[in-house]
């Protein structure tokens, strides 16, 4: 059965790149009917991030990327943290000792930092000299009874490793370029290569999908199976995600926006990041651009899977999501746009309203939900801020606006029935030749009604406000342009 697994570090906020890495994961499962297995690899504890784990399940769980295996839910492997896993670690290092894949070394930090400096200011690569690979047991023995601080190392072998990735094809590496990498550390952790190899085993996983930067490590893996006498998964390594300009995508450079969760603060649907995400590195058989994740995990296939770097493209991602709240039923958009028009209403000091209307008209502006809150707040706002300079239209007057205003006040009062259509038909009597042109009307009312340049046109605002308010609004502009 198809196993495989998310083992994200807990640094920080989940990544856009790990959330790419995580979908194809789960994609792969579900094709497969395997598992997703969710794993925390947090034995770096020097880079940990407080309340990491929990952000990063809960950007998981909002893209609907749901795991079978977990840290949270337990399955037939538990522990899945790294940390809860220590004997475990120390156990598999001493068997491998035995087996002859790897060593003690009792260098002290002092020396190895003074290797590394000769190595450099030398230009040679930066590797250990193997001085303790050749410790007589005896001398082992001593040192360890004598309670010397060690740490334990790989013993690369001599040879070449050579290895099929799922997506870059035959890969070959000559080993004298592999360093022998620690793999306990001296308080007792494991480094990465180790946990992530013995981890790997124990928990069956057949098929290691992760992000190329894990590309150098494969060899030393591969090597530690081999020094175990393990089978191997197979390996695929998706491309890293760039920025725009095709470097990779990093919080340094990139800031927030290398963060899913920024994208979910923004009012992005999860349904949009995920089809967005799934063609990070990855197309289908057609062109077809629209896929949800039940339809992506029919179609997914890494066969498919790119190699080379994925450029995150903001406009295709805001165009992904406003056409996914584009085609929303206007009542289920309505209900995710709440929050934002309930924060609008307190910020303004208004009783909530109904705004079905308003999210009918609004639904083809949003990139977001939150962009709403740059559009309509017209809507909320209890005295539409005025001023002659912009009521009044180029080459008209102020006699002309106020005229204009008091017209449309008066044919949008007799209005029995209110719907666009009937106030278009109604303000479109007023314009005539040598009378007013569409401008003279339609821009001093619009203005009247939202206070804004810019907002939907005065037929969907006015419908939306209803007649009363459209005719309080409009009486005060009169009474701006009478002073
Ligand atoms: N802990 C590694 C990470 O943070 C996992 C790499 C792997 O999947 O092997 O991405």
């Amino acid at each position: 059965m198809v196993r495989v697994r998310f083992a994200p570090s807990p640094t920080g906020e989940l990544h856009l790149g790990s959330a790419r890495t995580a979908l194809y994961n789960y994609l792969f499962a579900k094709k497969n009917d395997g598992k997703f297995i969710m794993r925390l690899e947090d034995t770096d504890q020097e880079r940990l991030v407080e309340g990491s784990l929990k952000r990063m399940l809960g950007g998981l769980a909002w893209l609907g990327l749901t795991w079978d295996e977990g840290p949270d839910i337990g399955g037939p492997y538990v522990p899945y943290i790294q940390s809860e896993r220590l004997p475990i670690y120390k156990k598999q290092a001493d068997e491998l000792i035995n087996r002859g894949g790897a060593y003690y070394c009792f260098c002290s930090a002092q020396r190895l930092e003074v290797l590394r400096r000769v190595q450099e200011a030398e230009k040679q690569i930066t590797k250990y000299d193997r001085a303790c690979l050749n410790l007589k047991p005896e001398e082992i023995k001593a040192k360890l009874e004598a309670k010397l601080p060690y740490i334990v190392r790989l013993k690369i072998p001599a040879g070449q490793t050579i290895f099929n990735d799922l997506i870059r094809g035959q890969i070959k590496v000559d080993n004298t370029s592999l360093d022998d990498s620690v793999l306990l550390k001296s308080d007792g952790f494991p480094t990465y290569h180790l946990a992530n190899v013995v981890d790997d085993h124990l928990m069956e996983i057949t098929h290691v999908i992760r992000g190329e930067e894990w590309l150098p490590s494969t060899p030393k893996h591969l090597l530690i199976y081999q020094g175990f006498g393990w089978s191997t998964p197979e390996f695929a390594h998706l491309p890293n995600v760039l920025n725009e300009k095709k470097t990779k995508l990093s919080k340094r450079k990139d800031g927030e926006a290398v963060w899913v969760q920024t994208y979910q603060a923004q009012g992005y649907l999860p349904e949009a990041m995920v089809n967005y995400l799934a063609f990070l590195g990855w197309h289908p058989k057609d062109d077809r651009e629209f896929f949800t994740l039940a339809d992506l995990t029919k179609e997914f296939d890494l066969s498919r899977a790119q190699k080379a770097g994925a450029i995150f493209n903001l406009a295709k991602l805001n165009w992904l999501n406003s056409s996914y709240l584009r085609h929303l039923p206007v009542s289920e958009l309505d209900n995710l746009l709440k929050p934002y028009y309930e924060e609008m209403c307190a910020s303004y000091n208004q009783a909530p309203r109904d705004t079905g209307a308003l999210t009918e008209l609004m639904r083809d502006r949003l990139i977001t939900l939150a962009s709403i809150k740059e559009h309509a707040s017209w809507f909320f706002r209890p005295q539409v801020e005025l001023n002659t300079e912009i009521i009044i239209p180029k080459n008209s007057t102020p006699e002309k606006t106020l005229h204009a205003i008091k017209s449309a006040h008066h044919v949008l009062q007799r209005l029995t029935s209110w719907t666009s259509q009937e106030i278009k038909d109604a303000l479109e009597v007023l314009v005539r030749p040598g009378t007013f042109s569409r401008r003279d009307i339609l821009w001093p009312v619009r203005l009247a009604l939202t206070g804004e340049k810019e907002s939907p046109d005065v037929f969907g605002v006015a419908w939306v406000l209803g007649q009363k308010e459209t005719l309080t609004r409009l009486a005060q502009a009169e009474s701006l342009l009478a002073d």
